[in-house]
Formats: C-alpha cells, structure tokens, sequence
C-alpha cells in the first residue's frame, strides 16, 4: 500500500493565547501569530512577549510550531526596533519569522542569525527563479503568492528545494494580494502597514459623471441595490490530492481575526482529509461531509481562487451575501464529569433550553442533542445562559471534554 511520508504541515492562523491553543489541538502542525511591531494585522490581537513564551511552551508540548509574523511594508523609520524584536522571539525560541520586506529580512538574518525566515506572500514570489533567489540568500521557505496557478506550482516544485507554503483556505484580496491601496485610499488606513479596512467589501453605487442637465445615471448598482468588489473565499478541501502530490510543504489557512469556533472547524476538518489522503491515497475519497462542516462557519461562498485559472465573475460577491452560516458558536466545554454526565460549559453566546445543538471536537467527533437541563455555577437551575463568558453546568447524552465547542441551529 502506498503511503506519503512527507505529509504537509496544516499552518493556522492564531490572533490570540486561545486560538493558537485550540488551533493546535485540533489539529494544526503550526500557527502563526502577530507580535506587537512588524505585522500586518494591527487590529488583531497580537502576542506580547509573555504571551509568545507561553504559546511556545504549549506548542513544544503538542510537538507543533510558532511563527510570527512580521511581513510589513517598511516605510523610513519603521525598522526601528527591528534588530531587538528578532533577538527576542530567537530567544524565546519562536520556530521561524515570516517577513516581506528585504530590510527586515537583512536585519533578522544579521541580529538573529538561526532564527529561519520566511518569505510573507505579501512578496508576490510566483516563479521558481524568485524562489531560488530568496534561498540562496539564506530563506528557508517562501509563502507563495495567492495567484499562483496549480501547474506553476508544479513547475516550481520540480525546480526549487525550498519550502513551500501555499493558502488553502480562507479570504481573498480583489487586488493582488500585498499590492492594494485602496483602503489607503478609502479611509487613510494603510493595507501593507496592517491597517486594511477592507474597502473592497464596502458597498458601492458606480455611476458615471452627468453632464449638465442629465439625471445621474447608475452603471452597477442602484441607490438601493449597491454593489462590493469582495472575491469569494477559497476552499481548496475537494484538491488536497493536488497540493500533496505537487510537494506542497505547508498549507496555510487565513484568518488571524477569525474566531476560536472558525479556527478549530477549519483544522479539524483539514487535518481529517490530510489524514486520509496521506494514509492511503490509491483509496482515498472526497468527504461531503467534510465541505458541509466547512459550511457550518462559511463567511461566503467557496471558490478554488487561481488554482486552476483565472477567478471569472461568478467568483466575485457583487452584491449580497449568498451564503450565511446556519449555525451559531455558543459555547466551549471547560470540564465533565462522567459520573453525573455534566458538562462546565463557557458561554460564548445566548442559549437556552429548548435549542438544539451539536457538539464538535478533534478527529471530527460530532454529537446532535437538545438541551434538557441547565444550572448555573452555583447549581441552581436556570432556563437561559444570556451572559457573555458566564459558566454553566448542563447535562450531555454522550461524554464530551475540555475544548469540545457547542453550536446552535439558527
Ligand atoms: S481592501 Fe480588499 S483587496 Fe485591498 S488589501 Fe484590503 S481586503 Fe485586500
């Protein structure tokens, strides 16, 4: 029976302590996070150094990787710093850095000599020449650009040893991915600087000028039914064969804003196909199950981006939404107790008794149920748990354990 013995890393996003926990408990190899300088997710929550020590130590212990991100645009003055900042994360023992910029990669590579670099996608490397470039130059992997096609990446493969990092899933630029001003424009936020307000999905009426005397008139759009410029989301779950057989090292899911109920879904439901197809893949199978769990925290509709060519209109979100999640996030399971069959439960939002539920965990576990009972810290009984983060006891049909998370059917 064939196996691949060089399986892909699953790389998942973590915007805080929590994600990268439950990111890597449910199955990513790795993370990548955001310090407090450098990155380009200023909004996000990013890692103090205390915080980078303790995800460092959880991810040794589950035997997966840290990376911190730090792929700004870096205008005069923005490198200050840098040199200490990358002296710190080598020492706190942070697995690799992903940077863009050439002077912060000359300044980790001089200060922080061992720490591995990697080229941030915000590079835009589409050709194995660019690849070859940054290896010689000491890089140890380099993100591919998201326009990459699958047969380049092909191509590349066979002509490059560096590693290489490819999304799968998650959202997309409308602009080339680390070549958008727009928000730059829209509201004096800068994208490459971590500041993007994602102008692209604003809503927007396109008209062209009157002349003097005409009525406006609308082109796209109409004053009551505006128009985006947002690309769907990818999924590339239907070709991990692809991926795996193209000598993809990582697979990178986007998302550092994303929530602890999207993180954990997305891995959960990667790592099982990874899984599948690395174990067998003369007999491996496409799950639905698994693109209908995707489902279960899809933001948009799911496309392929530019695997496998260019993303036409049906890939774009002109107008409204055409998907919305049919389930909700309402909880994660602190504790159970197998003998009385209650679970300690963190609300995450309202519940009550009465909803019906699902409960999902690592490897894909899954158990449907209704909620019959419901006490609150003290034990008393209650009907609601309305309270953002109040801690409630509740009885399950089937054991369940600490960061299991709870959904509701809308
Ligand atoms: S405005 Fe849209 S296209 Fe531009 S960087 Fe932000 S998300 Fe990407």
């Amino acid at each position: 029976m064939r196996t691949i013995t060089k399986k892909p890393e699953i790389l998942a996003p973590a915007g805080t302590l929590e994600k990268l926990k439950t990111a890597i408990i449910y199955g990513a190899d790795a993370v990548y996070i955001g310090g407090n300088q450098f990155g380009l997710r200023s909004r996000a929550g990013n890692f103090t150094y205390d915080e980078m020590r303790e995800g460092v130590d959880f991810s040794k212990q589950h035997n997966a990787k840290v990376y911190v991100a730090a792929n700004m645009v870096a205008h005069e003055g923005d490198v200050d710093g840098a040199g200490e900042f990358f002296r710190t994360l080598k020492e706190i023992g942070i697995h690799a850095v992903i940077v863009s910029d050439p002077a912060l990669i000359e300044i980790c590579a001089t200060e922080a000599p061992g720490l591995p670099i990697h080229l941030s996608t915000q590079a835009s490397a589409t050709n194995y020449e660019t690849l070859n470039f940054w290896h010689s130059e000491g890089l140890e992997r380099v993100v591919l650009a998201r326009e990459v096609s699958m047969e380049e990446i092909k191509e590349i493969r066979q002509k490059t040893d560096v590693e290489i990092e490819a999304f799968i899933h998650g959202a997309m630029c409308i602009s080339y991915s680390g070549r958008c001003t727009l928000s730059n424009h829209m509201s004096n936020r800068d994208a490459n600087r971590g500041g993007c307000s994602q102008s692209c999905r604003w809503k927007y009426g396109l008209f062209e000028v009157p002349q003097p005397g005409e009525r406006l008139s609308f082109l796209a759009g109409e004053p009551e039914e505006d128009f985006s410029m947002s690309a769907v989301d990818m999924s590339m779950i239907r070709h991990i064969p692809d991926l795996v057989e193209n000598g993809v090292d990582s697979l990178k899911i986007e998302g550092r804003m994303k929530s602890i109920h999207y993180v954990s879904t997305v891995a959960n439901v990667y790592r099982q196909a990874i899984d599948a197809y690395c174990n067998d893949p003369d007999r491996y199978e496409f799950k639905q199950e698994w693109e209908d769990e995707l489902w279960k925290v899809a933001q948009r509709e799911l496309a392929v981006g530019f695997y496998y060519g260019t993303p036409t209109e049906d890939e774009q979100l002109f107008g409204e939404r055409r998907k919305i999640p049919a389930y909700s996030f309402i909880g994660q399971v602190l504790e159970y107790d197998e003998e009385t069959r209650i679970a300690t439960i963190q609300q995450r939002n309202a519940f009550a008794v009465g909803d019906e539920i699902e409960f999902y965990g690592p490897g894909f576990s899954h158990l449907d149920q209704t909620i019959e009972y419901l006490w609150d810290e003290e034990g008393s009984p209650i009907n609601r748990a309305p309270n953002a983060m109040m801690i409630v006891k509740m009885k399950v049909n089937a054991p369940v354990k600490p960061y299991d998370m709870m959904r509701k059917i809308k």
